[in-house]
């Protein structure tokens, strides 16, 4: 779950984001890429861009 950081309000999550033949994140070592996705808040409309899965990016487990 992710929070509107002006409101706190519970946001939507899994928007798609696209442009052109989509967007990747990629770390600068490496070969993995993901696809990035965008949070909604109903209340004020504030975007959120994150990754679902950071630690294919970060090696790092998700907190
Ligand atoms: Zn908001």
């Amino acid at each position: 779950m992710r929070n509107c950081m002006r409101w706190g309000a519970e946001m939507q999550e899994d928007f798609r984001i696209t442009a052109g033949t989509g967007i990747v994140i990629r770390p600068a070592k490496g070969h993995v890429a993901v696809i990035p996705r965008a949070a909604v808040c109903p209340k004020c409309g504030e975007v959120s861009i994150y990754v679902a899965e950071p630690d294919k990016l970060t090696g790092r487990k998700k907190a």
